[in-house]
């Protein structure tokens, strides 16, 4: 269905539902599994206190426990979704930590029992860009030929101000790096980026969508920093406290990050909803549900769409 159509549906972003109906035909979902991989900023190879806002309790499901094998982490998955969505078709989600972060060898066994499960059509692998190479693209290379494959990059900001602010342990140029190696393999890519750093104005976020627009990612996941319990950004929170997106604030922001972006950009993800027993700040009280119906209104209520502001001829903030 072509661009048009879609915007007066309603659809007002290319969202990861979208791209799903039209790449399957038919509803795909994820299944979370927990490889039980660590990560080099915690593991002591680059740092041990991890980025600044790292908690992973926020966002590893209970349901995924690395005591439990792959194969049986995914069929524990699909059968629940099975029963409770009547799905047909997944895609396992490789989640937390740092998922190429072992040997090529181990990363094959593990991403191989993963797509040997029946349903299973392709995989989707959360990682930092410093912990890929030749070798493990070549892996993800080969198994892009019958798959879907995304690799979604950590990234979080464009400014290597905010890089070292969050204690991030790689720059920007290690993310450009990335995506030359992995880029025009058949290996789908995405971004995450988070929003909210004390290091940069509103003006500065916002510049963020001109640069990712020049990017050769297909996924984009994009949300507020949130202030979680038991992390160091919790202690400089409570010893200096700053600003964060208040409500109507982000709807209003997201919807101007989105109109600057191309539309075949997807967007997986628009914001982030940690569970109150671990969030500090900002408290929206809004269920996810909601604060979806809300980003739609605001698109409505705005007449406008993704792409509405995209212009090639944008330069990229940073030079
Ligand atoms: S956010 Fe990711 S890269 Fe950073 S410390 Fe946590 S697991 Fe490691």
């Amino acid at each position: 269905m072509v661009w048009g159509i879609w915007v007066k549906k309603a659809m007002r972003y290319h969202s990861f539902g979208r791209f799903i109906k039209e790449r399957f035909g038919t509803p795909v979902h994820k299944v979370n599994v927990d490889a039980g991989f660590t990560c080099p900023n915690r593991d002591g190879t680059l740092g041990v206190s991890g980025c600044i806002y790292c908690n992973n309790d926020s966002f590893r499901p209970s349901s995924c426990k690395p005591a439990l094998s792959i194969k049986e982490q995914v069929r524990n998955g699909i059968a629940y979704l099975r029963k409770r969505y009547d799905s047909e078709k997944f895609i396992v989600y490789f989640q937390p930590y740092t998922n190429t972060y072992g040997t090529v060898e181990e990363l094959e066994r593990l991403y191989r029992e993963a797509l040997d499960e029946q349903g299973v059509v392709g995989l989707a692998i959360g990682t930092r860009p410093d912990c890929i190479d030749k070798e493990k693209i070549d892996l993800l290379e080969s198994l892009a030929q019958k798959h879907f494959i995304l690799v979604e990059y950590g990234l979080q900001s464009i400014y290597d101000k905010s890089l070292k602010y969050i204690n991030r342990g790689h720059d920007y140029q290690t993310f450009l790096n990335a995506l030359a190696e992995t880029k025009d393999k058949g290996i789908e890519i995405g971004m995450h980026i988070i929003v909210g750093f004390p290091t940069e104005t509103k003006e500065a976020m916002l510049s963020m969508a001109d640069e990712v627009s020049t990017l050769p990612i297909r996924f984009l996941k994009i949300h507020q920093l949130q202030v979680i319990k038991d992390t160091p950004l919790a202690n400089l929170f409570a010893e200096e406290p700053f600003p964060v997106f208040d409500y109507g604030e982000y709807l209003e922001f997201v919807v101007d990050f989105i109109e600057r972006l191309p539309p075949h950009i997807v967007l997986q993800r628009l914001f982030a909803t940690a569970p109150d027993a671990i969030l500090i700040a900002p408290r929206w009280d809004r269920s996810r549900h909601e604060i979806l119906r809300d980003i739609a209104q605001r698109f409505l209520r705005r007449d406008t769409y993704q792409g509405n502001k995209f212009t090639l001829a944008l330069q990229s903030p940073r030079q």
